[in-house]
């Protein structure tokens, strides 16, 4: 067990509904501080550059399409295994495949539009904290 931290957005489908707070709720609850948080609205070179690893997946245009819909909240999350933890209380990708109590079980409206990103590994948290925060932007 370690102090790690990871990456979290709380997508526009999520804002727009005025789920900010519910849903950082939930990360807190789940033991993980919010150690930086800004919101944003992304340009398209931002989420075509932050989800390139998708580049190639048939939904990446509706992706991209989707999280510049509207504003987001950009979030660094600390704690004991954070990367696992905030996968946790996230839940499955779908939503209808996801455990009860989870955000997107509770908040998310379909497999595209559901509410939360996080990072899916300690490798690549610290590449998307390095995407939308200086360092000096995060404060633990
Ligand atoms: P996760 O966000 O759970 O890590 P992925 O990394 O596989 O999931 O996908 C990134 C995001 O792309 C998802 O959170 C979701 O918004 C969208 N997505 C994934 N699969 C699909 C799909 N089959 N159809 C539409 N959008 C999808
Ligand atoms: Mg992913």
């Amino acid at each position: 067990m370690s102090t790690e931290r990871t990456f979290s957005i709380i997508k526009p489908d999520a804002t727009r509904r005025n789920l900010t707070g519910a849903v950082t709720a939930k990360l807190e609850e789940a033991g993980l501080r919010v150690v930086a948080s800004k919101r944003i609205h992304m340009s398209k070179e931002q989420a075509e550059g932050f989800y390139g690893v998708h580049r190639e997946r048939p939904f990446f245009n509706d992706l991209v399409s989707f999280m510049i819909s509207g504003p987001v909240v950009v979030q660094v999350l600390e704690g004991e295994n954070a990367v696992l933890k905030n996968r946790e209380v996230m839940g499955a990708t779908n939503p209808a495949n996801a455990d009860a109590g989870t955000i997107r079980k509770e908040f998310a409206e379909s497999i595209e539009a559901n509410s939360v990103h996080g990072s899916d590994s300690a490798e690549n948290a610290a590449i998307e904290i390095a995407f939308f925060f200086k360092p000096e932007e995060i404060v633990g």
